[in-house]
């Protein structure tokens, strides 16, 4: 079965415990779910923890429980696997999907292990992006799967690891999964706000976000008693506040049949027209910033004025709170284009 057969209309949703714990906590969950109109189930059983110590999950035996959910619920049943001895375990104990963590996307020779593992069986397969923002690696991962066989993949958005304190557990870098969908516009986009957000609080924003970059589904995590869940308490939500959250998201289409194109296509000239200036404007300050570079090598001047810059800074963030633009953006652009400044000025002083 592919993913269309399994999920039904869009947006998909998965749901279901971070970890299976005993079997009345994964039914009862499950149960819930299935009441509230989830149609796929999801349950780490083999548990990546970052330290020693913590539960690890339970192992084979979750399967057993995976099973029971299936014949109770007519659920489908999805599980993270690791290793081929996991993808045998998993397969041959009639889970539906499986999922590959964010630690083991970002290691080729362990995505080698389960793509080999996986060779000649075509079950749908999410890989969840790497932990490190590395678009590269993450298609790497989803290769792996395709030379072995695989035609059912598609992809979850979790999240990525950062060292700056933020406010969500894991950096969401949107521009990652819309860069992946650049790439491969035929795989599907999960979104996992639960990872992203670390906290339940966030997750009714995050998901709308998602939704509005028009992923395919979301996965998020459920349990029946979340602040007593054995791993991810804070970001986990009952099956109810699950249900209720998604019927306040809204769910907007790409090209409503009754929208006015001719007002978007519109402002989308508008904006490329700006584009086109902002171009040549660049090109205008790289051609001034050549001259600079010149001076200071005629005069024997670092390029780097440390004093200069940090007053420009603060100069674009007067300019950015006067005229409403996001702080952020204002940093983000500035830095690079005075990175791009300094490389030019660098090559400059060092011309024979
Ligand atoms: C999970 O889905 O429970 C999980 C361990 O996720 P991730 O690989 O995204 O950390
Ligand atoms: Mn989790």
């Amino acid at each position: 079965m592919d993913f269309k057969e399994i999920f039904g209309d869009k947006p998909w949703i998965i749901a279901g415990p971070c970890s299976a714990e005993t079997l009345d906590q994964t039914l009862d969950t499950a149960k819930q779910l299935a009441a509230n109109g989830i149609k796929v189930f999801r349950a780490g059983i083999w548990k990546p923890r970052t330290r020693p110590g913590n539960f690890e999950g339970v192992g084979e035996i979750g399967l057993e429980w995976l099973r029971q959910v299936k014949k109770e619920t007519g659920m489908f049943t999805a599980v993270e696997v690791a290793n081929s001895k996991h993808v045998w375990d998993a397969i041959r104990g009639g889970v539906d999907i499986l999922w590959i963590g964010a630690r083991s996307s970002a290691n080729p020779f362990v995505m080698q292990e389960i793509a080999d593992g996986l060779r000649g069986c075509n079950i749908p397969v999410l890989v969840k992006n790497p932990v490190n923002p590395d678009v590269e690696l993450w298609l790497g991962a989803i290769e792996r799967l395709e030379a072995a066989g695989l035609t059912n993949i598609g992809v979850i958005h979790r999240g990525f690891s950062s060292y700056e304190k933020i406010l969500y557990r894991n950096a969401p870098i949107w521009q990652m999964p819309i860069e992946l969908r650049r790439r491969r516009p035929d795989l599907p986009i999960i979104c996992d706000p639960s990872h992203i957000a670390g906290k339940r609080e966030y997750l009714k924003e995050i998901s709308q976000k998602a939704l509005d970059l028009n992923v395919d589904g979301l996965m998020i995590e459920s349990h029946c008693n979340p602040d007593k869940a054995w791993s991810d308490a804070k970001q986990q939500l009952t099956p109810d506040a699950l249900k209720q959250m998604l019927s306040e998201l809204v769910v907007r289409k790409v090209n409503p049949e009754n929208a006015s194109m001719e007002t978007l296509n519109e402002l989308r000239f508008k904006i490329d027209a700006i584009d086109n200036e902002l171009i040549a404007l660049l090109k205008k300050r790289m051609g001034i910033s050549e001259k600079i570079g010149e001076y200071k090598k005629a005069n024997n001047m670092t390029v780097l004025q440390q004093q200069r810059w940090d007053s420009l800074l603060e100069k674009y963030y007067k300019a950015a709170d006067e005229n409403n633009l996001d702080k952020k953006m204002i940093n983000m652009i500035f830095k690079a284009i005075h990175q791009a400044s300094i490389n030019i000025q660098t090559e400059i002083l060092n011309q024979k």
